[in-house]
């Protein structure tokens, strides 16, 4: 029997909760368990139970019961894809997003490998101008020149993309563009399928028939906090992936047709208060060839990279804040029903239906304004779909940063399910060791489970032991990087 140690003279929470976990009857199970965990900020803590029995004989093959850990409780990874809320998740968010693209344009994952001898494009659609704003423009020979203010801006210049006169600048243009962003991608890709028919003299049906086109996306913010669209295009034949496209489509006509859908998709918003607005692609676009063989500059591995890289970032690019500004209780009414029926102001956000000021928020003049905007949109009944206070934060655009269409490769759930089912394998062989009951084609398996949410977070002794395993990936990450350990 173990003695307790004295902790009375132990200062710091976090060592006193640490050397309660040691005491407990398995302190390689709190340590094990917190590994997994990868470094993640902020795991999900549950409880409950998880029942396999062998339907036959009525005999529990298996169970799981959260109770029998040392703390009591089953901690999984929070999952976020944001790097700003949890980088080690976001790190394996962004490695399967790299995989999921990769997959599309080299095969593997289940999609046909010939897809790399097919036209590829990797594309960027942007915003059109709602007025001038600080640059950095240079030289052909890269050097930086004057930006219409009479300045030559530093890279990281803070007033890169705000403004030029901010009294003029067009918010509720900009606002309504982000918001509509994803309606006028959709529509980009309609307009694309019509364009390429009309560019190859045939009809759509033909062209339907023949090709398809599938698509992965992924939007990232520029610094005047406008989205942008990067995407990898590719045509295949008619029955996807796994069939050659026709010889005429080629990567020519795709780009000859991007261009022309870029140029005619359109969308119109109507309204009093705004008037009427045509929402519609800037001016400045790209069409990339993806090359097959790695040797052009544009390679697989790079754009699938690139698109990782974008999909784990928010609306950071655009110096905004990564939550939502709708006060919970009056969900951004500013008031509340009370028991007789009639409206009083929320005590909460005192009628403003904000959960925080938007004059106390950390963010540049710029940014306020776009959200300032988005909120003032957001009280027009014509723009309720576009539900502009809860995506003012996101400074109108309503999420969706990465979207593919269900032919491009496989899909993040599948890979999810294969590391799934790569611990089950695991798991499986421990209990092999430990000569338990194997399952075999003879046997029903049935299994049931409960599980409720408790909390997010670490235990303090815990916090200690994951900033530990953060600080070991950092170091095996080095040591890669060097060469000192293979990658
Ligand atoms: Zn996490
Ligand atoms: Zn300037
Ligand atoms: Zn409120």
């Amino acid at each position: 029997m173990r003695r307790p140690l004295d902790l009375r003279h132990v200062i710091s929470p976090g060592l006193r909760d640490l050397v309660e976990l040691a005491n407990t009857d398995n302190f390689d199970r709190v340590t094990e368990q917190v590994r997994d965990l990868r470094g993640c900020t902020s795991p999900v803590n549950l409880h409950g139970w998880t029942i396999t029995t062998d339907q036959t004989t009525n005999q529990v093959v298996r169970s799981y019961r959260s109770e029998d850990e040392p703390s009591g409780r089953l901690l999984t990874t929070c999952g976020n894809r944001r790097a700003s809320r949890c980088p080690a998740c976001s790190r394996l968010y962004a490695a399967d997003t790299y995989h999921l693209i990769k997959a599309g344009l080299s095969g593997g994952k289940n999609v046909a490998e010939t897809v790399r001898d097919h036209p590829r494009a990797f594309v960027t659609l942007t915003a059109p101008s709602f007025g001038p704003v600080h640059n950095r423009p240079t030289t052909d020979a890269g050097k930086p020149r004057p930006c219409s203010c009479g300045e030559t801006h530093a890279q990281d210049a803070p007033e890169l993309g705000t403004p030029l006169r901010p009294a003029h600048y067009d918010y509720s243009g900009a606002v309504l563009w982000n918001a509509h962003a994803g309606a006028l991608w959709a529509r980009f890709t309609t307009y694309l399928r019509r364009a390429l028919a009309e560019h190859l003299g045939m009809t759509q049906k033909a062209l339907n028939a023949a090709l398809r086109i599938s698509f992965a996306k992924v939007a990232e913010y520029q610094q005047r906090g406008l989205v942008h669209f990067h995407a990898v295009v590719r045509f295949d034949g008619p029955d996807g992936h796994t069939t050659a496209p026709p010889a005429w489509a080629t990567f020519d006509a795709l780009q000859v047709a991007v261009g022309l859908a870029i140029e005619r998709a359109r969308l119109i918003v109507e309204s009093d208060a705004v008037g009427e607005r045509v929402i519609r692609w800037g001016d400045r676009f790209k069409v990339d060839q993806i090359s097959a063989l790695g040797d052009g500059e544009l390679t697989d591995a790079k754009v699938a990279g690139y698109v990782a890289k974008y999909a784990t970032k928010n609306a950071e690019g655009a110096g905004t804040v990564d939550r939502t500004l709708v006060c919970r209780p009056c969900a951004g009414r500013g008031y509340v029903r009370g028991p007789d029926g009639f409206r009083d102001l929320c005590e909460d956000c005192d009628g403003t239906g904000q959960a925080e000021p938007l004059t106390n928020l950390a963010v540049q003049q710029h940014a306020r304004q776009m959200i300032r905007t988005a909120w003032a949109l957001g009280h027009l009944p014509e723009f309720a779909h576009l539900k502009l206070w809860k995506w003012a934060h996101m400074l109108g655009f309503r999420g969706h940063f990465s979207s593919k269409s269900r032919a491009y490769s496989t899909t993040l759930g599948a890979l999810r399910d294969v590391r799934r089912a790569w611990r089950t394998a695991q798991a499986e062989a421990a209990r092999v060791r430990a000569s338990l009951p194997v399952d075999d084609e003879n046997t029903t398996l049935v299994t049931a489970s409960s599980w409720t949410y408790l909390s997010s977070g670490y235990r303090p002794g815990e916090e200690l032991l994951a900033a530990q395993v953060r600080h070991d990936r950092v170091h095996t990450e080095r040591l890669k990087q060097e060469g000192l350990l293979p990658a």
